[in-house]
């Protein structure tokens, strides 16, 4: 059963479009993120849901209620922000009992509540520290606390994770994930980090230019990405992006761009030909083999693979990912290909189709 429900969202602020035509139906219990680069349009979308911000046309709902004119207060939320926002001079106790203090729920209940949350988070022995005395993991798990505590319809996440460092963000998404498990609640997660919505997500909605670009489980967007936006965004390093034309040769379609020529295919039917665009994981730029020659740019030692940037005649330059015992130099002459059974194809322009 839908959950969360944006139909047609338009978001103006003034004369600027800040989201449009949003449609999105989020299950009941799904962990879903809002992913996209700066400016997207991912937190005005988060905030009207929050009732931050009021939709300019178009329709939010949450369970069966529409939302559009409900205040925060009514709508069973809870948000996590970036910035944890403890009240510095209140113990993790009472940071996690203010909402239910501002609901007034009776002290007499609010002992259990707090312990039930506490004991899931791990923070029972730090209920009389101030939030000064925590590290940031555990200030975040404060702010969770508070979230969680009122056991509310809908969990509201916005970059919680962007403060910590790379090992306690790791810790705290495995962390998350179970809470979700556990918990069984709609959760709706706005980030920029493709790798935390690519590991926590039930399915992702990539925005880009204030459109929703594809929604989808987190392999689907990544095997098959709807558009070039998508497919350059989603996957690190990113997909390798060939501009050049596509021709129909007998039964067969053929990419061609300088000296590349890969037959790609089956496509779908309404496709044409003309200006597209090809798109190559790294993992699918075969090097050390095949017909091209391409002098090595760079090579970048991950540990346990080297990231090889190459480029061919004409200039084009292409990123591939090989064993880590290969050891090309820079400035080398190597051979390459691409597999084209696993190469994309989309049409022309910044969010051109997949074909
Ligand atoms: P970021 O990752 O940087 O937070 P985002 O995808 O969350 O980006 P939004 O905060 O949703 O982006 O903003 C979308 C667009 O709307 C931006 O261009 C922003 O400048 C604009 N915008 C957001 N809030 C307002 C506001 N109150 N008034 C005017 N413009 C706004």
């Amino acid at each position: 059963m839908a959950d969360v429900v944006f139909k047609n969202v338009h978001k103006k602020f003034g004369d600027f479009i800040a989201v449009e035509g949003l449609d999105l139906s989020i299950e009941e219990g799904e962990f879903v993120s809002l992913l996209g680069p700066s400016g997207c349009g991912k937190t005005t979308t988060l905030r009207m849901l929050a009732g931050l911000e009021f939709p300019s046309s178009g329709e939010i709902s949450i369970g069966d209620r529409v939302v559009n004119d409900l205040p925060p207060g009514k709508r069973d939320i809870a948000m996590v922000f970036q910035s944890y926002a403890l009240y510095p001079h209140m113990s993790v106790e009472k940071n996690i009992a203010y909402p239910l203090k501002k609901r007034g729920v009776p002290r007499s209940e609010q002992g259990p509540m707090i312990a039930r949350v506490a004991e899931m988070l791990q923070l029972t022995p730090l209920l009389s520290r101030k939030p000064r005395q925590l590290s940031g993991g555990q200030q975040q798990r404060v702010a969770l606390g508070r979230a969680l505590v009122r056991d509310p319809k809908v969990f509201l996440l916005d970059e919680p994770l962007s403060n910590l460092d790379a090992k306690l963000r790791g810790i705290m998404r495995a962390e998350l994930v179970e809470l979700h498990q556990r918990l069984g609640r709609t959760m709706v997660y706005v980030t920029h980090d493709q790798l935390e919505a690519m590991t926590m997500s039930d399915r992702i909605a990539v925005m880009y230019d204030k459109k929703l670009q594809q929604f989808a489980p987190p392999q689907e967007v990544y095997r098959e990405p709807a558009n070039r936006f998508v497919a350059g965004f989603i996957g690190m390093p990113s997909m390798n992006l060939i501009d050049g034309d596509l021709s129909q040769e007998g039964d067969r379609w053929m990419f061609r761009s300088g000296s590349i020529s890969v037959p790609v295919g089956p496509l779908v039917a309404d496709a044409r030909g003309g200006e597209a665009c090809l798109g190559v994981r790294p993992e699918n730029l075969l090097l050390g083999e095949g017909p091209t020659p391409a002098v090595v740019q760079l090579v970048e030692r991950t540990g346990h693979e080297n990231i090889v940037v190459v480029e061919i005649e004409g200039g084009l330059r292409m990123t591939g990912r090989v064993p880590a015992s290969t050891d090309w130099k820079t400035g080398e002459t190597i051979q390459m290909s691409i597999q084209s059974e696993a190469a994309h194809v989309f049409a022309a322009g910044p969010t051109g189709r997949r074909l």
